[in-house]
């Protein structure tokens, strides 16, 4: 990924010097001009990366990783608006300079004369709003659905903005190479976006014919779903994974939430277990049995593989169980090499508890579940503490650890295990959020 980043970029750079980019650094419109055109280009480009980190195309989701690839979707986007603001700021400006206008009336001349600027304009005003609505503090206060729609407008925005690249970039009107080329490289983005967020996604569905079989309910907010259907043997999916789940009915469809398998897959049916957070999560405490699922994945990389061999300690915050419960039974190691801390806030709240139990009585674990306000109250005892990890595994700092839960209780782990020696590269989170 990184190498054919770097190669388009060279390509693209090519180009440019190739269309006389060079030639117009003699002078401050002609220099205003190139930064334009480089960053209009490296914008562009930056945004058909951010679709294909969002593509879920199968071998660099499992390299990396859907968080991590949505950390660098995030920032690419910001820097791609970044690009684009500078792109349009320098090349107003060069051309004013260069025709003794004002930048406003060029402004004005730009979009009046030139074929497809209004549209670019709307669409570099729809990016915009785009980012706007995805910096942390707008986006906590909308809606993920909200935000979801307002999202969809990018796509519109790069469409209005391509027409635009095509019909009077200096790189493109008179070669046709260039055109060819970043034709290209759109239609490959577009591909790989409907082939693997669909296509597949909507064939799979069809083939597996997947199904709520069963619904268990584990507390007063928490339900387990089993889904059976054709074809589980042969999904490759570890514990430790989760999926993309739609349920299709008529209100549901087109939503998709990810949930992470609550056991270890054992080909026969996928287990999920699901919290109310919100009003879908909420809604789906009441599914019904029979309905149908598309279950797209598995997604993630919070997998046995990142221990390497290693002993495993095993932190589990509230419904971040889900995944650790599934990684603990799928984790089969001899006696002593797996410890299990879950930390909920009462009894009632620690679901799959019981199952923990099972699993560490047969395998002779450490296994420790701690309440955090038992009768109401904060408790007094923190085992995430390092003097309480300490004395609880003297042989912390061999083991692989893996962290699942609320985003303070990751970081009051992480904290706690760095100050302890244990190397950043053993410790594994996985965030309920993206
Ligand atoms: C990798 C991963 C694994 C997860 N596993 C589980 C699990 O096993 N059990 C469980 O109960 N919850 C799990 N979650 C959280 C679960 O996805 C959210 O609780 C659920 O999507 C909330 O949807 P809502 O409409 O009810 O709430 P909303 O109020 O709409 O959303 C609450 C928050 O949930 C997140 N969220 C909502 N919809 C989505 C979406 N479509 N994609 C990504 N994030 C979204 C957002 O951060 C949002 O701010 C997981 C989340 C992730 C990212």
């Amino acid at each position: 990924m990184a190498a054919f980043t770097l190669c388009n970029c060279i390509v693209i750079a090519a180009m440019w010097v190739g269309h006389g980019g060079l030639d117009q650094l003699r002078s401050l419109a002609g220099l205003l001009t190139a930064t334009g055109q480089l960053t209009g280009l490296y914008g562009a480009f930056a945004i058909l990366v951010q679709l294909v980190l969002v593509a879920r195309v199968p071998w660099i989701e499992r390299r990396y990783g859907m968080p991590q690839l949505n950390v660098w979707h995030r920032w690419l986007g910001f820097s791609a608006i970044l690009l684009l603001t500078t792109h349009a700021v320098t090349i107003t400006i060069g051309y004013a300079i260069s025709l003794g206008m004002s930048p406003w009336t060029q402004l004005v001349e730009l979009v009046r004369s030139y074929p497809n600027m209004l549209g670019a304009l709307v669409g570099f005003v729809l990016m915009v709003g785009v980012a706007v609505t995805s910096a942390r503090a707008v986006r906590r206060a909308v809606s993920y659905e909200t935000w979801w729609f307002i999202h969809l407008y990018a796509y519109l925005g790069i469409a209005l903005a391509f027409a635009h690249q095509l019909s009077t970039g200096a790189d493109f009107v008179a070669d046709p190479l260039a055109r060819v080329y970043w034709v290209g490289l759109y239609v490959l983005v577009a591909v790989l976006l409907i082939g693997f967020r669909w296509i597949q996604p909507f064939i799979a569905a069809v083939r597996r014919n997947l199904r709520v079989a069963e619904v268990t309910r584990e507390s007063p907010d928490v339900i387990s779903l089993e889904i059976t259907g054709r074809g589980l043997d042969r999904l490759r999916c570890e514990a430790g994974q989760f999926f993309l789940l739609r349920f299709l009915t008529a209100d549901r469809w087109w939503k998709a939430h990810p949930f992470s398998l609550s056991t270890a897959p054992d080909g026969r049916r996928l287990r999920f277990t699901i919290k109310t957070l919100g009003d879908d999560s909420a809604q789906l405490q009441a599914i019904a049995i029979g309905t149908r699922v598309a279950a797209d994945g598995p997604y993630g990389t919070f997998t046995a593989a990142r221990a390497e061999g290693r002993k495993v300690l095993l932190i589990a915050g509230g419904v971040g169980v889900t995944p650790i419960r599934a990684l603990y039974e799928g984790l089969d190691r001899g006696r002593g090499e797996t410890a299990v801390l879950y930390r909920a806030r009462c009894r009632k709240d620690a679901v799959l508890s019981k199952e923990l139990r099972e699993l560490s009585d047969a395998r002779s674990h450490q296994h420790v579940v701690s309440y955090s306000r038992p009768f109401g109250r904060r408790s007094r005892v923190d085992p995430l503490r390092p003097e309480w990890l300490e004395q609880w595994l003297p042989d912390l700092c061999d083991r692989a650890v893996y962290v699942c839960g609320p985003p303070s209780l990751i970081a009051a782990a992480r904290s706690s295990l760095r100050s302890l020696g244990l190397p950043q590269g053993q410790i594994h989170s996985e965030r309920f959020d993206y």
